[in-house]
């Protein structure tokens, strides 16, 4: 079963999908993670992230592996590097360009033939896995979305004005919505959920339910 989970910046997909993932017992596959990496890698080579045709070239060595909830570029642990508001609008950035999707839609789509997946990320449902068992939008107004993503900051010790915060989010938003390719959107046949007035808890509780009457008719 493929169950996917798209949305924008900070409305709680990586906590819902998380815990999803270990209630059901399937593997958890964060993609945003692997656009932070590899915007990273390029980045670390000294690579404009407008330079669609270096960062091209430079695909063939960027190796990405999860591991434990853990994710490594070419062996090493970047869990926590690609964690920075820099990294977060570099992701961006390079998300639009159609190599670098190709290159990770496939080792994407590699990792959903092996396993029960939640997958968590802006195109899953639209793009990598049309043909999803059960599809999310998970969403939040902005304003709640930045209000979270400060108190994460916070707790890592990042102090960032709500302001600031909620400009990055509005700027990410319309970057990811408005891309040419795998733009940021609900699939036809997904269920959209706000968060905005809900826990985590209470999110993860509703899927489980979809994720189960799903199950059931399956059988
Ligand atoms: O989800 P997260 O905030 O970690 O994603 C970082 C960036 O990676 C997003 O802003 C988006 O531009 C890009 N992304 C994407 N497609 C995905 C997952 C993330 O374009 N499936």
């Amino acid at each position: 079963m493929i169950i996917t989970i798209d949305g924008p910046a900070g409305a709680g997909k990586s906590t819902v999908s998380r815990e999803v993932a270990k209630r059901l017992g399937f593997l958890y596959l964060d993609t945003g993670a692997m656009y932070r990496a590899c915007a990273l890698f390029m980045l670390q080579k000294g690579i404009p992230l407008d330079n669609e045709e270096l960062i091209s070239s430079h695909l063939k060595d960027l190796n990405i592996k999860f591991k434990n909830g853990r994710i490594f570029l070419n062996g090493e642990d970047v869990s926590d590097k690609i964690r920075t508001p820099e990294i977060d609008l570099a992701a961006s950035d390079i998300s639009r360009i159609p190599s670098v999707r190709k290159k990770l839609t496939s080792i994407q789509r590699s990792i959903g033939e092996n396993s029960d997946l939640v997958a968590e990320g802006r195109d899953m449902g639209t793009v990598v896995f049309p043909n999803a068992d059960l599809k999310l939008f998970l969403t939040a107004s902005p304003e709640e979305r930045a209000k979270r993503r400060k108190k994460e900051l916070y707790k890592k010790g990042d102090i960032i004005s709500l302001d600031i915060i909620l400009h990055q989010i509005k700027k990410r938003d319309k970057a990811d919505t408005e891309r040419a390719i795998a733009p940021l959107k609900p699939a036809e046949d997904s269920i959209t959920l706000d968060s905005s007035n809900l826990s985590a808890e209470e999110v993860v509780k509703e899927i489980i339910k979809f994720a189960n009457s799903i199950d059931r008719r399956k059988r």
